[in-house]
């Protein structure tokens, strides 16, 4: 996470604090895979899978504890998870080239594809 003694935060433009992402359920059955078609319609909502297989909403959203300057402005009161988190110099996702996820959509389309190239049965019979 940005702060003053880690300026190498502003190589990615400060991604960590753009956005927020929350853990959901393994999608398993067509309502499922229907709320995330739901969820992909919506501006600047994505869904993503990490390494260990677990699925996130992820909304893109700017922190508002982020100064212009690209350094944060709540950084001695930041949330635990800004300060679990680990910065460039110990090898975050960005300098260590390693993406948090292994799938990741952005649009509903591209879920629906994701789906039916696995045989994925999510289509609810027309009513
Ligand atoms: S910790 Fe890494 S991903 Fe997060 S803002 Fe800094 S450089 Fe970017
Ligand atoms: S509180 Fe600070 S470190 Fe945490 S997301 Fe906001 S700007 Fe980034």
């Amino acid at each position: 996470m940005p702060t003053s003694k880690v300026p190498d935060c502003a190589a990615c433009g400060q991604a960590c604090c753009r956005y927020v992402a929350t853990e959901i359920d393994r999608p398993t059955c067509k309502r499922d895979y229907d709320n995330i078609r739901w969820y992909l319609r919506h501006a600047n909502v994505f869904v993503f899978r990490d390494h260990d297989g677990k699925w996130y909403l992820e909304f893109e959203t700017r922190c508002e504890a982020l100064g212009e300057d690209g350094f944060c402005t709540a950084y001695e009161t930041r949330p635990k998870i800004c300060r679990e988190h680990g910065h460039a110099a110990e090898g975050c996702e960005f300098h260590s080239g390693h993406p948090p996820h292994d799938v990741r959509f952005e649009t509903a389309e591209a879920f629906e594809r994701w789906l039916d190239a696995r045989g994925v049965d999510w289509r609810w019979a027309r009513l």
